[in-house]
């Protein structure tokens, strides 16, 4: 069985007091018990705050991206090093908005995936199509594509020392949330592709869906057999959403 896992993708929002009060209502929500692991992803500047007032929870932290790079000229990038002097368990790879708004190729996401994995960090590796690549039936081919890039670049072990997040980019920040039984295909396939290399490995990724997820979508999103969870934004920050997702999963 694989433990349900909901991270929050706080993107570029956020100050030191709203982060107070968000994590003070989580961390609340949580410690009355929570079956899910949760996680959340705060802009960089704010690691050092939300490691200090999540340091005695259950609820883990992570990047929203990394640098491909160790060290060096490489002006307002972040190491995998310093996620981890953080106390960074997780770091977003691949986001759509870095995709398409940074211009992030296939091939640098996995070089990234790779600096977060040599490092410890867990990498969260988003992958998801644009609506034109659904509309002309090339969702498959995209998000195996995305996957295979990774993959060829870190074997199956390194796909299992991570966690994948489908994330149809139609469904971000826009309200439309793909249907249950479409994320579930979207996962199986992906599942499958893992699986067709290694089936254990296959079995114990955690593939969470990403796209709107709103505590009135989530149940029924997370009782399909191949959807392990979400990453979710907007619904992350807001105490209350955000907690509604955790406890429907
Ligand atoms: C995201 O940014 O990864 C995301 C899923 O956003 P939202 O939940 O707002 O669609």
């Amino acid at each position: 069985m694989r433990q349900i896992f909901i991270a929050g993708n706080w993107k570029m929002n956020g100050s030191l007091e709203a982060n107070q009060q968000l994590i003070d209502g989580v961390k609340a929500g949580v410690s009355a018990g929570i079956n899910a692991e949760v996680a959340v992803c705060p802009p960089a500047v704010y690691l050092p705050q939300v490691a200090d007032l999540l340091a005695d929870s259950d609820i883990s932290w992570g990047g929203q991206d990394l640098s491909e790079q160790a060290s060096g000229a490489f002006t307002g990038q972040i190491s995998a090093a310093m996620l981890l002097e953080m106390k960074c368990k997780y770091v977003i790879v691949g986001h759509s908005e870095r995709r398409t708004l940074n211009g992030e190729s296939d091939q640098l996401v996995a070089e990234k995936y790779v600096a977060a994995l040599a490092a410890g960090l867990k990498p969260i590796l988003c992958i998801g199509e644009l609506l034109e690549e659904r509309e002309s039936g090339d969702t498959e081919a995209v998000v195996a594509r995305q996957l295979n890039a990774v993959l060829d670049k870190v074997g199956i072990e390194g796909i299992g020392a991570g966690v994948i997040a489908y994330e149809p980019v139609w469904a971000i920040g826009t309200g439309k949330t793909a249907s249950p039984d479409q994320a579930q295909g979207v996962h199986a396939f992906i599942r499958q592709i893992l699986a067709n290399k290694d089936a254990n490995v296959a079995e114990k990724v955690q593939i969470l869906y990403g796209g709107s997820v709103k505590p009135d979508n989530a149940s029924e999103l997370f009782s399909k057999a191949d959807i392990d969870g979400g990453l979710i934004g907007g619904a992350a920050l807001d105490a209350e959403s955000f907690l509604g997702i955790c406890k429907a999963g």
